[in-house]
Order: C-alpha cells, then structure tokens, then sequence
C-alpha cells in the first residue's frame, strides 16, 4: 500500500556516514525486493514456519522482514549481543527452522557461533550468511504469495531481560502494523519525513515502530548501523533528518555531544522517546540544546509495544512528566496489584491494558501466558502507574524494582527525577538493596557530569530538602558508566549485584 502512495519517493536509506555507502531504496523498489524475498523464502520454507534473523541494523534487516510477513513466515529476531548459550535458548524455544545470519558483529563471527549451536539442534536445517542474501533473493522462483491473516503471528521477539530470562511475545500482524500507523499518526508524522533510526530492529521499537512507522506515514528511514551519538549527529545534519525514536540515555547522549561540538540540527523537529522513564529535564533540555519538541511514548514487547504516547500541543500543563493518554483502540485500567479492583483517578496501582495489540501468549509458555494475560483479555503489565481526570497516565515504575523501606513504598523514579536536576549529575539510578534494620534501604547510583563527582554529603542534602526523608538514598555508588541492555536500559539486577559485591557483577 505504501508503494502505491509513495511511489518513487525514498523509502529506506542505509544509514553509514560516508555518503558513498548510502545505498537507497524507493517505496516502489522496496515493494518489489520484498516481494521477490517471500517468493525466495518460500522455496525453503512454508507459510508459519519460524525463521530467525541474528543481526545488527542494516537495511537487509528490513527487507528480511517485509519478506517474511509476505511470505507469512514468523520472523524470530535476536538480540545480536546474545552469546551461543542465549542465542540456543532462543533457537530452541522457539522452534526455529531456519536463520539468516550476519557474517559479523563487533569482532564477534556470528556465523561460526550459528555453526556450533546448530551441531545439536537437528531442528535447524537452514544457515544464510546475510552476505549471500541478495544472491538468494536473485535465485528465488516465481510465485503466488499467500493471503496472510491479520491475525496470524508475525514476529516472536524475546523480552529484553531487564528482569530476567528471554521469554518470548508472539506478535500479530495486526498488532505490530497498527501499533506502528497509530503512533506515527499521534506524533503528526507526514510523508517526507526523515526518520534517523538506532534503535535495535530485534526489538519492537526498531523493527516495529521506526520501521513500520516511517513506511506507513511516506517517511525516509535512515537505518544507523549502530547507536553513536556522534555518527547520529553527523547523519542528522547530511540528511536534514527530522524525527528519531529513542530510549532516554541515547538523547542524553546526543545532546551532550551537540554542546561540545555544535552540528546544523535545524531540519530536526522531533525525538519521541520510551522504553525507560524520561526525566522531565531531559525534555525542557532537548528544547534548549537542539530546539526539538519531545514525544514520551509508553509500552511493552508484549503490546507491539505503545499503549499509550503525548500528542504534539498537548494542553495539560504538566504532560512533560506524564506518558500521554492511550492510543486508539486501546483501553487502559490501574488496579489494585493484590485485589484487582480499579483504582480511583488519580490512585497508583498496576497498569493494565486491553486491545488490538496484545500479543497471542508467550511462545511455549502456557503458565507465563496465563500469569500476564487474564481470563478477560487485560495484559498485566507488571508496571506501577496512575491516571489522571484528563486520562493522562504516569509510570512510577515496575512492581519488582519498588522498595519497601520499612513498610513505606518508596517508588525510584521519584529520587532519580531529583537526583538528575542537580548538575553534578548526568545520570542517576537508585535501587533497593538489603537492610538488616528496615528489610531494603534505598541506594542511588550516580554517573557524575564532571571530574569533579559531588560528594554523598552534598546529594544526601539536595534530596532531603526536596524528598520525605524515608526517600532520601543513604548508600552512593558512583560509576563511570551503567551496566545497560542493548536497547539501552539500565540493568537495576546487575546495579544490585555492583551494590552488593557480587562478584558476578564484573
Ligand atoms: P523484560 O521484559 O525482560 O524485563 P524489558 O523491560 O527491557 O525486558 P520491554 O518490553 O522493552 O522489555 O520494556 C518495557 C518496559 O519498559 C515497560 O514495562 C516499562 O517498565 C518500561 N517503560 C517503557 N516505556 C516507559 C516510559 N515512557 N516510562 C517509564 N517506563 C517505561
């Protein structure tokens, strides 16, 4: 459908910094190279057999996945980090048939780590090296495609183990597409757009709403191979690009770059950011050192991922700290965590959420499924929140990483949201760890803005006379960089580990 509406406008750029290697696709052309994948893939494979792509950004990336949902294929994306014991565990869970593989990732020969998983997963009777790709597409037979139901599953893509081990979302065609259309629509994306993408395309944020957002809107999708603060400046200014979508440390980052060396940013309008709570500073700092509006989107893997995002004008006076209303078509509560009854406004309780884009299930995982879907279709998302009169939402965190200090709640992102004001600050993350006294104590990790780290004395008293005492971190730990998942977010799990000398943590 894009092809028709945009005809010969560019649809997909690969995103290296010298222009030379900026190899572009037309939505027309990118139609056709997606259509001549599925016809390729089918001579391997059947409607709903799953197949995995193990690689970083590139465009292949893309048409790899137009060619699957063509084909009616269930595409199994891998994080490219993974070792070969993650990588085994997501093979075999998800009863993959065949992978496409990228020659190599940082260093790493992604296709001798497939060689040797492969010895004992009979399974797996199909290995392309992405290098061979385009020979196999030129090889490919003529043929129908079939009709694939929106219904039908079109990605598993393993939770990014923030919290634990990989589970797999089964994701539908209509979930992902929609998703995508309807968060490209919310944040006024128009055709013409230049959309500079890092986020990682295993994961929703890039193979969903970068990808499919950019495409269903007439937009240009720049694929960055990689996240660079530097390079994504640079590809800003070449490009006169205009929106990116990304998690809060990457902006952070690409502001802090464009103070010590200016770039033109003037063509860029938009960052709309998600995956991790957005300090209210970042968003009047992004206004300040680039002159961008910011977007606050708010999901999950498991709902193809935005359930709910902030809207260009937004009236609400304080929507900065807020992560918009919901989107269309989907219904949000906050319940009780222990009775379940719905919260009054205004009230916290576990956010849940029902609609077109919740996943099917967990792959294989029936009691998982069973755990975060209930009888009545709401996804439990595991998230602490509240609603307000106007439908506003807030995330004050996740039901595993709050503390009890003593009996009191005390909810992170509250003392991180302070600590990030000071300006010895760059980066703060506070958790829960042991006390003998009061069951947890609250413990803050500090990345410093300077040489010069405030001292423990100083931040305790910056808190104290903006926090209830009880909220006031009595542990610091201060670090040049926090230990994160590749989509960027801060692993609190390893946080503690550091916190708490456990050797594992090194
Ligand atoms: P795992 O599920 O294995 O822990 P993960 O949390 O990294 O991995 P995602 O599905 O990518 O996997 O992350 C979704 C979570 O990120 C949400 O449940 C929520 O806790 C957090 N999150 C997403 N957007 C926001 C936001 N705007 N503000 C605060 N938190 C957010």
């Amino acid at each position: 459908a894009a092809a028709a509406r945009f005809g010969d406008a560019i649809a997909l750029i690969d995103g290296q910094t010298a222009p030379e290697r900026q190899r572009s696709w037309s939505f027309r052309e990118l139609a056709a190279e997606a259509h001549r994948a599925a016809q390729a893939l089918l001579d391997h494979f059947e409607p709903g057999d799953h197949v995995a792509i193990w690689s970083s950004n590139r465009p292949e990336w893309a048409i790899v996945e137009y060619g699957a949902a063509l084909a009616g294929l269930v595409l199994v994306t891998v994080n490219p980090a993974y070792l070969a014991h993650e990588l085994t565990h997501v093979l075999r869970q998800s009863r993959t048939k065949g992978i496409i593989v990228e020659d190599n990732y940082r260093g790493r020969d992604l296709g001798a780590i497939v060689e040797q998983v492969r010895a004992d997963m009979p399974g797996l009777d199909f290995v392309l090296p992405l290098s061979a790709w385009n020979d196999f597409v030129a090889a490919g037979s003529d043929r129908a495609l079939p009709v694939v139901p929106p219904e039908a599953i079109a990605q598993i893509q393993y939770t990014s183990g923030t919290t634990g081990f990989p589970k797999g979302a089964c994701l539908k065609h209509r979930g992902l597409a929609n998703n995508a259309r309807l968060y490209a629509e919310t944040i006024v994306a128009r055709e013409g757009d230049v959309w500079i993408n890092a986020m990682p395309m295993f994961h929703t944020a890039g193979c969903g709403l970068a990808t499919l957002g950019a495409l269903q809107s007439g937009g240009t999708q720049v694929m960055a191979p990689g996240f660079d603060a530097d390079q994504m400046l640079d590809l800003f200014e070449q490009l006169r690009g205009t929106i990116t979508l990304c998690v809060p440390t990457m902006l952070t980052r690409m502001l802090e770059v464009q103070e010590k060396t200016p770039r033109d940013l003037s063509s860029w309008r938009l960052a709309t950011l998600g995956g991790a709570p957005v300090p209210v500073e970042l968003v009047h700092r992004a206004q300040r050192v680039a002159g961008i509006e910011v977007g606050i989107g708010y999901g999950q893997t498991e709902s193809s991922p935005y359930l709910t995002h902030t809207r260009p004008a937004d009236p609400h006076p304080q929507w900065a700290d807020t992560i918009g209303r919901p989107l269309p078509q989907t219904e949000i509560k906050i319940v009780d965590p222990v009775s379940g009854a719905v919260q009054p406004i205004g009230v916290s309780g576990e956010i849940c959420a029902r609609g077109y884009c919740i996943m099917a299930g967990y792959h294989d995982a029936e009691d998982a499924t069973l755990a975060a879907i209930d009888a009545d279709g709401w996804l439990h998302t595991g998230d602490i929140g509240s609603m307000d009169e106007y439908g506003y939402c807030r995330v004050l965190g996740r039901l595993r990483d709050m503390i009890i200090r003593g009996g009191e709640n005390v909810y992170p992102l509250e003392i991180e949201d302070v600590l990030i004001t000071h300006p010895g600050v760059a980066d703060a993350a506070v958790v829960g760890i042991p006390d003998a006294d009061w069951g947890e104590t609250v413990a803050a990790c500090i990345r410093a803005s300077s040489a010069q780290p405030p001292s423990p004395e100083e931040l305790a008293d910056y808190c104290r006379a903006r926090l209830a005492g009880y909220k006031v971190p009595r542990r610091w730990h201060f670090m040049d960089v926090f230990p994160q998942t590749a989509s960027g977010k801060i692993q609190k799990f390893a946080l503690r580990d550091v916190l708490l000398g456990n050797p594992s943590a090194d």
